[in-house]
Formats: structure tokens, C-alpha cells, sequence
């Protein structure tokens, strides 16, 4: 079905229907042609209309001061609203379920204060194994902060955690093996967190039939979308996830330490009564201004914001939905789906070929349902060097110690084109650096 050859790579770009979407981003240079940006996963590119947006709210603080508030062209107190339908349609979320704000540990601490409860009965939660770094703090603190409650001493975090593990000599969790867990701990669960995809082997979780099974158990099910949002074809309403968080700057390129997302479903964010640290931003925004002293919170996830809106990265996050919202998630999910396949071709070609491809295998699954638009490779032997190579040649992708190559192609600015050459130039390196 593919070819390795340059005249294959341009007919799919010529019958692409998002391809002129790429001349809306701004490409980082390399001997003076865009780079081969593969990094899409760890900072998305930044929309050619950003700094506009950005501009636009500088000059209206300068033109009005405190009243920007109101008359800006975009004014400031309702800001969050403007990015509320764009974000919620990439998330498949009623708008009334998304909001955006803080970053993304922060909105991991805040939804866990409303979703992680844990009794004596129970209390465990279950995550995957090597989650992000960040993640398992949180988790961990979570669990060590309610241990410190009167009622609760006993709990730890070796207890309490359970981490969902691949098979021996296998690099993805089996999905009967996700259910399985979560079925045997259903007497003791409160809560399934687990991020999608896992940022380090890209493996793609079925988050319907995972959130089915922690309810039938008697838990709630949170996901981190880190490297979900903007990659994934989402449905966070329809599969009645409890919650959700996701930061912006990856897939979502809304520039360094963007303003995060998070999702709650309807069934909760209408409840009053759920507990929650708040914010004078979460209260009804009808009455948010006659300073009232006790909290009503209004009845969506805007009742998780604390503060006022931090309006300049939200208006590049803003410039950056609304490439989104005209690409729209389908066809971009279609075309990554592609372009996914058509790397993954590539590099089992170059592996093939060389002598040195038998140091080298893809432990991203290679089953459709269970990949985004990331590919991580396992570098026995000279990964290093490779990833030299690659980046004298205009290649950006991201290394890993000890031993692993990550790389995206992301249908929004990358093209089939940009998959051949980087076919090219990892075969080249292939042949370099044999072992
Ligand atoms: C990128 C990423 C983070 C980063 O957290 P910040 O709070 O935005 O610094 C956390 N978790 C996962 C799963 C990630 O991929």
C-alpha cells in the first residue's frame, strides 16, 4: 500500500485535504528549510496567528487599562468563554464540561480533591506503570495527604497505588490485563487515573471500555490527556468519564507551559454539593462581583477555576483552537492515522535494510486502536548517534535516555513528504552507525 520513494510521498500530500494548514505554522529553520519537526508531542509549533492574538490584548491593556475588562475587542472577564466550544469539541465535551485554566499538575491536584475520596473500604487507585513522572508525585502525595488525616493513618502510597504492568518481554499493558486489575481490586478501587497515550511507548488505552469497567467496579475513572488532546479522537461526554485533564503546549500548541484544560462530566459538574478547593472564579459569575462571602459555584467545570483568566496565554492558546476548530478533529484524526501508518512503513523499511535494524524495534503497538501520532523506538545500540545524525540533518525529534527515540508526525503541520526524507536520513543513519 506504501511506497519509499519521493513521488509516493508528494501524491499524498497532493490528495491531503489538510494540506495547506501547514503554511499556517511557524517552522523552526535548518540550513535555511523548515526543520522535520517530530517533536509535535512535546511542543507544538506555533500558529502563525499567535502573536497577533498575543499583541491584540498587550495593546488593549495599553489602550484601556483596567476597563479592558469589558471593552476590550475580546473582553478579559469572560475570557475562558472564548476557548470553551473550540476546546470542547477536541475533547468530545459538552462546553458546559470543559474549562481552562492553571496548568496541568495543578488541574491533576484539583480534580483528584474532587474525585479521589478515598474511605477505609476504599481507597487504591490504579495507574500504569512509569506514568509520567508528574503524575505519579501527584498520586503519591494525594494518598499521603488524606494518610495524614486523623481517621486515615495507615495508608501509603506502596499500598494504595497500584501500577498496571506490561507482561514480561512486553512493552505495552494488555488491555484484558488493564480490565483484570481493575476487576480484582473492585472490593478496595476509588479511583482508575491513567494517561492517554502513555508519553513514553505512545500506547493508546480503550478509555471506553476501561471507564465502563472501573464503574461496574464501583470506582471512578480519570484520564491525563497530556498526549491525548489534539491527537486522539475523544469522546470524554459519550464514554461518561468522570474527569479529565490535559495540558496545551504538546499537540494543542499553544506555546511553552500553556494554560491546561480540564473536563468534568455533566453528572458532576452540577452538583453543588461536590467537594472542591475554590476560587472567587469558580463562583457564579452573576454574583461573583457583589464579593458575596460563601462560594456558589457555577454549575459547569468553570466551578474548578480559582482565578481571574491569565489572558496572554490564553490568547495564543486561543489562535491556536481556532486552527483546530477549522481543521476539525475528524479529518485531522483521519490524515494522522496516515501519516502514523506511513512512518511506522519507513522505519521498518530502514530497519529491514540495515545490518543495524536488528538493534532496533518500535515498541509503540502496532495495533490501529492502540497508537496516536507518536512512534517510540528502543535503541539497543547506538540510539545516540542516531539521534546525532538525524539532527544534522534537520530532524527534530526527542531522545530519551537510555534508550528510546520518540518522534510525531502531526497532521496539522507535518506532511507525508516530511515522513520520506526522515525515512532518508534515519536509513542514513542506520548505515553510520552500525553495530
Ligand atoms: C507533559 C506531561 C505533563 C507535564 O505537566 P505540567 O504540569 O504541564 O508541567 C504531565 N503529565 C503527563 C502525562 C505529560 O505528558
Amino acid at each position: 500500500m506504501f511506497e519509499n520513494t519521493i513521488e509516493f510521498a508528494q501524491l499524498c500530500d497532493d490528495a491531503d485535504k489538510l494540506k495547506s494548514f501547514r503554511t499556517r505554522f511557524h517552522f523552526p529553520q535548518h540550513n535555511k528549510k523548515d526543520v522535520i519537526y517530530f517533536c509535535g508531542n512535546s511542543l507544538g509549533l506555533q500558529p502563525s496567528k499567535t502573536e497577533e492574538y498575543v499583541l491584540q490584548e498587550l495593546r488593549d491593556w495599553q489602550t484601556f487599562g483596567v476597563e479592558g475588562h469589558f471593552v476590550a475587542k475580546n473582553p478579559w472577564f469572560p475570557y475562558h468563554e472564548f476557548l470553551r466550544t473550540n476546546m470542547s469539541k477536541v475533547v468530545g465535551a459538552l462546553p458546559t464540561e470543559v474549562v481552562v485554566m492553571n496548568s496541568l499538575t495543578t488541574n491533576i491536584h484539583l480534580l483528584l480533591v474532587s474525585f479521589y475520596k478515598p474511605t477505609k473500604e476504599r481507597y487504591k487507585i490504579i495507574c500504569e506503570v512509569s506514568a509520567f513522572p508528574s503524575d505519579q508525585y501527584a498520586l503519591q502525595s494525594q494518598v499521603k495527604f488524606h494518610a495524614c488525616l486523623p481517621d486515615r493513618q495507615g495508608y501509603n502510597p506502596d499500598d494504595a497505588i497500584i501500577e498496571l504492568k506490561p507482561r514480561e518481554g512486553e512493552y505495552a499493558i494488555r488491555h484484558e490485563d488493564v480490565l483484570a486489575t481493575i476487576e480484582k481490586h473492585k472490593n478496595e478501587l476509588a479511583l482508575v487515573f491513567i494517561g492517554n497515550p502513555n508519553y513514553y511507548t505512545g500506547q493508546v488505552f480503550n478509555m471506553k471500555e476501561i471507564t465502563d469497567m472501573g464503574h461496574r467496579c464501583g470506582a471512578l475513572v480519570g484520564f491525563d490527556l497530556a498526549h491525548g488532546a489534539g491527537n486522539l479522537e475523544l469522546k470524554l461526554h459519550d464514554w461518561n468519564v468522570d474527569f479529565a485533564v490535559w495540558c496545551s503546549y504538546k499537540y494543542l500548541n499553544a506555546g511553552p507551559g500553556g494554560v491546561a484544560g480540564a473536563f468534568v462530566h455533566e453528572k458532576h459538574c452540577n452538583n453543588t454539593e461536590l467537594i472542591r478547593f475554590a476560587g472567587w472564579w469558580g463562583n457564579d459569575p452573576n454574583t461573583r462581583f457583589t464579593m458575596p462571602h460563601d462560594f456558589v459555584p457555577v454549575k459547569s467545570a468553570d466551578a474548578w477555576q480559582l482565578s481571574n483568566a491569565p489572558v496572554l496565554p490564553m490568547a495564543a492558546l486561543r489562535a491556536s483552537l481556532e486552527v483546530f476548530a477549522d481543521a476539525g478533529m475528524e479529518d485531522l484524526v483521519a490524515k494522522r492515522k496516515k501519516l502514523n501508518d506511513y512512518l511506522r512503513f519507513v522505519i521498518n523499511e530502514a530497519i529491514k535494510r540495515n545490518k543495524q535494524g536488528k538493534n532496533i524495534f518500535i515498541i509503540t503497538p502496532e495495533h490501529e486502536h492502540e497508537r496516536g501520532a507518536q512512534v517510540s523506538l528502543i535503541c539497543k545500540k547506538n540510539g545516540k548517534q542516531i539521534h546525532q545524525h538525524l539532527a544534522t540533518k534537520g530532524v527534530v525529534a526527542d531522545w530519551r535516555e537510555p534508550e528510546v527515540l520518540r518522534m510525531a508526525a502531526v497532521p496539522l503541520y507535518n506532511s507525508f513528504t516530511d515522513v520520506f526524507e526522515f525515512g532518508k536520513y534515519f536509513d542514513e543513519a542506520l548505515q553510520l552507525h552500525q553495530q
